[in-house]
Order: structure tokens, then sequence, then C-alpha cells
């Protein structure tokens, strides 16, 4: 798109799901491809582009705790799931030209840089993707909230959440409802009192504190990412 884009910098939030494509599980290569060409697509107009990825393609804690595992160990598990995302995303990127470095809430020195906030942000006015890998890096949280935290670290101007399927919220769930309609904008507040499916409470609530908006979006056309970036109306905003 042409004209200068809304934001300087924006925190991506990928689901695992977003990475599986049409595969039962994993990661669908195609999918990683063109969702890297999303992402360096609006990098290479400036617009500075941090994400977090989660790792529910591969493992989710509950449902291990939900099998007898210990809820504690079942999320680590999740978290490192979402490190295995972030490799597949820093390839794919890498691949076509992007610069990138992935920071981990858990320490693996051989495959990414620990978490340091100040240096995240440096990477990032340097031009080059930053990718969050490993959630927050404590159990009990999702990659939702750690989505909400890094933004607010970084001071993304905005948060984009990437949903598959859907458009953006809706006043129920439009897979099973078909009276279910498309919210184009609402408080943070509404979001929380109605439960409305935008993230977790957790990390609503972090974004409602400080007034970050989210935006809403399907992620199954990737030019969204940058029709949002370029200020057009796409999914719902979620704004205070
Ligand atoms: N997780 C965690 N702490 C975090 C982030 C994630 O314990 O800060 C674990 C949790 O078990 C979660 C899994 O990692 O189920 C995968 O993350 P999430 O479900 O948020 O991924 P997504 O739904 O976005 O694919």
């Amino acid at each position: 798109a042409d004209g200068a884009p809304r934001f300087r910098r924006i925190l991506l939030k990928l689901s695992g799901e977003a990475l599986m494509g049409s595969e039962p599980y994993g990661v669908d290569p195609a999918r990683v491809e063109s969702i890297a060409r999303a992402v360096k697509g609006v990098a290479d107009r400036g617009v500075q582009v941090a994400v977090v990825v989660g790792g529910g393609n591969i493992y989710r804690g509950l449902a291990g705790a939900a099998r007898g595992m210990d809820r504690a160990t079942g999320d680590y598990m999740g978290m490192l799931a979402t490190v295995l995302n972030a490799l597949a995303l820093q390839d794919a990127l890498e691949k076509i030209g992007a610069d990138t470095r992935v920071q981990s809430a858990i320490t693996i020195s051989e495959v990414a840089e620990p978490y340091i906030r100040r240096r995240a942000i440096r990477h990032l006015e340097k031009g080059r993707i930053v990718i969050f890998a490993a959630g927050t890096g404590n159990p009990f949280f999702t990659t939702d909230t750690a989505a909400a935290l890094r933004a607010l670290e970084i001071h993304a101007d905005a948060l984009l959440m990437a949903k598959n399927a859907v458009e953006g919220v809706y006043t129920a769930d439009p897979r099973s409802d078909p009276s279910a309609k498309l919210l184009t904008h609402i408080t943070h507040q509404e979001a929380l009192e109605r439960r409305l499916a935008v993230m977790d409470a957790t990390a609503l609530s972090l974004c409602r504190e400080e007034g970050v908006p989210i935006y809403v979006f399907n992620m199954d056309d990737e030019r969204n990412i940058d029709r949002i970036v370029s200020g057009e109306r796409v999914g719902t905003l979620v704004s205070s």
C-alpha cells in the first residue's frame, strides 16, 4: 500500500494455529512463508516489527494437565513449543532477506538470545524483526499475555492479534452461532465485561491499563497486516 505507515512500532501476535495452515499439527511451510512475506512487507515500509509466537499447534500445557501432568511442567513444554515456532518463522524470514533476531524468555543460548528489553529495542531501531519466544517465561500464563507484556515493554504503538478463519471480534462465536455479528470497534472495558474473544483477561487488562490499541484481524488474508498499518479499517479495533 501507499502512504506513510500509521505506526512506528507494532507487536504482532501469531498463535500456533496461524502457522499450522492446513496441516493437522505442527508447522505448514507454505503458510509460514506467506506470513513471513506479509511481515517483511510492513518492515520494508519502515515499521518496526516485533512478533510473539504461540505454541498451541504443538503443545498446550492445559492439555497435558488434563491428562494428569503437573500443570507447570506442561506449561514449560508449551513454552518450549513456541521456541520451535519462533525458529521456523525466523528461518522463513531470513530466506526472503529479512534481518531477524529471536529472543527467548527461557535461556537457550545456543539457539536464541535471551530476552533483554533494551537489546530488543535496539534491534528494532536497526530494522531487525524481533521474534519473542517462550512466552513470558512463566507457567500459568499465555502467549497472549506475553504479547501484551512485550508490547508494553517495547512501547509498541499497537498490538496486532492475528486470528484464523474469523474476521475479528464478534458478539458471539461465529463458528457456532450464525447470528453472531462482527464488531468493528469496542473498548477494552467492553471486551472484558462481555468476555469477548480478543485475548485472555490477563492480557486484556494489561492493555487496558496502558491504553494499548489492539487490532484483531483475520490472518488468512495476508494483506490485512499491511492494511492495518496503512490505517485501513480491518476487523475489530479495541481501544480506550
Ligand atoms: N505458556 C506458558 N507461559 C507463557 C506462555 C505460554 O506457560 O507465558 C505455555 C502454556 O502451556 C500454553 C503454551 O505455552 O498453553 C502455548 O502457548 P499458547 O497456548 O498461548 O499458544 P497459542 O494459543 O497462541 O498458539
